[in-house]
């Protein structure tokens, strides 16, 4: 930050509404208020029990050396091995990769799978780099972090700008260290190095399955609800795909590039066609453009903010009409916002349950490879639906026992389930 220019107090008070490690924070602390739990056993939970930063020498094209900077933080390895994403991003920080860490070990506890939370990140920016210096730096990252990672202690998965592609460059630099092949180390590869079948349409079909819950939980009929869409990358697009199937109308969508509406619902099968090809939904016929902010305030009976975290604030809540919000992305809602929304009567699905069908298919891509034997799609999907549905339910009942809303109630489930295995294990090996 420029010393030069400090920030006025509004702006001050804006920049915590949007600091994820602030909100981390604030959700951790009113949800384990109302547990009454013993505070020795909150201080284990309440920072990350490893943070690793690494410098990444790394040849580029053009002969000169670049030293990169990457993190790798193990939030908690209580209920298992710490699972999560790794991010390439100018602007990851190790703040920013200690809330995603943690927010990991709530969602996998909040789903029930057996493992903890992590999150890693590489300060750089893909889209200036060639696939050389990108595969580079990826090996080098993984080299350095081959005593933290493997498949029973820490097993990345793909962020931001980190694909198959680079899992697989993950799985081939550790397995030459093990000499001998490791797919279980990292989950999101591709299907031809021990990836799962359904895996890609994973998060997408998770938040269905929780919308469908949600309006049962109010009375909503899913045939003819209005649905839109911020952000429509491999989430938004696919829950939209399934929900359309399921009878809902789509009638407002958007990206990077613009937003596109129509109240009589968009033709989806054709909007799906038309940004494979243009790679945006903006200029889609038989729509009309609206502004890419805006679009979280059209009426509507569902939202699913599927783009960025901070989307949501205490700016624009007020004006959402949506009567079910699933978030599809991580963190789309700030602290603030979330009062405003629930005071509303809105129904909130919060991130560590709605976007968690990603990480239960990796968890069953982990499990086949360990097992060498993969399943059919039908049997992920079916594995899937039983596990959101059940975690939609114990969150519910956990809301309706303490009178509190769907998000403080997930992470009132998530830490309770976490201390509860501390407790067993006798405090923590
Ligand atoms: P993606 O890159 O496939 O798609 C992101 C979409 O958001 C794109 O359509 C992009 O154009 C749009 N977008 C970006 N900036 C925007 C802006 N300013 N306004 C409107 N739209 C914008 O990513 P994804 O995998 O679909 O992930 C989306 C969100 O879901 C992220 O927050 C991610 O962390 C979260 N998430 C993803 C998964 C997963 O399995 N993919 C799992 C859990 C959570």
């Amino acid at each position: 930050m420029d010393t030069a220019t400090p920030l006025s107090a509004p702006d001050l008070g804006t920049q915590r509404e949007l600091d994820p490690l602030e909100n981390a924070r604030l959700q951790f602390e009113e949800a384990a208020a109302r547990l009454k739990l013993d505070s020795s056993f909150l201080q284990i939970i309440k920072e990350p029990r490893r943070a690793t930063i690494v410098k990444l020498p790394v040849q580029m094209d053009d002969g000169t050396m670049r030293v990169f900077t990457g993190y790798r933080v193990q939030h908690s390895i209580i209920r298992g091995p710490a699972k999560g994403g790794i991010r390439y991003h100018p602007d990851v920080t190790l703040e920013e990769v200690m809330a995603l860490a943690a927010w990991m070990t709530w969602k996998c506890a909040v789903v029930g799978i057996p493992f903890g939370g992590g999150k890693g990140g590489v300060v750089c920016d893909p889209s200036k780099m060639s696939r050389g210096e990108l595969e580079r730096l990826t090996r080098r990252y993984v080299a350095d972090l081959i005593d933290v990672i493997g498949p029973e202690s820490d097993v990345p998965a793909p962020d931001v700008n980190t694909n198959e592609q680079t899992m697989a460059w993950i799985m081939d630099t550790f397995s030459m260290h093990a000499r001998h092949t490791v797919t279980s180390v990292v989950t999101g590869k591709p299907l031809a190095l021990g990836g799962s079948a359904g895996r890609r349409e994973a998060t997408g079909r998770g938040v269905l399955f929780v919308v469908r819950e949600a309006a049962k939980r109010i009375g909503l009929n899913l045939k003819g609800a209005r649905v839109v869409l911020q952000g429509f990358g491999n989430v938004g697009s696919v829950a939209a795909d399934l929900l359309s199937k399921d009878g809902a109308l789509i009638v407002g969508a958007s990206d990077v590039q613009g937003g596109i509406a129509n109240p009589n619902g968009l033709d989806m099968p054709a909007l799906l066609k038309y940004s494979a090809e243009h790679k945006t939904v903006a200029g889609f016929p038989g729509s009309s453009p609206i502004d890419g902010k805006k679009i979280l305030e059209l009426p509507c009976d569902i939202l699913i903010p599927a783009a960025l975290e901070n989307q949501i604030t205490h700016v624009n809540a007020s004006r959402i009409q949506a009567r079910i919000i699933a978030e599809g992305a991580n963190g789309p809602t700030t602290h603030q916002a979330d009062k405003i929304l629930n005071k509303a009567g809105v129904l909130v699905i919060p991130d560590i349950l709605a976007n968690s069908g990603g990480v239960t298919v990796s968890y069953f891509e982990w499990v086949q490879d360990r097992q060498g034997l993969f399943w059919r799609e039908q049997e992920v999907n079916e594995r899937l639906e039983h596990i959101m549905v059940d975690a939609f339910h114990d969150v519910a009942r956990m809301a309706d026992e303490h009178k509190v809303s769907l998000r403080v109630a997930a992470f009132m489930l998530a830490i309770k389930r976490v201390v509860d295995v501390i407790m067993l294990r006798g405090v923590y090996a």
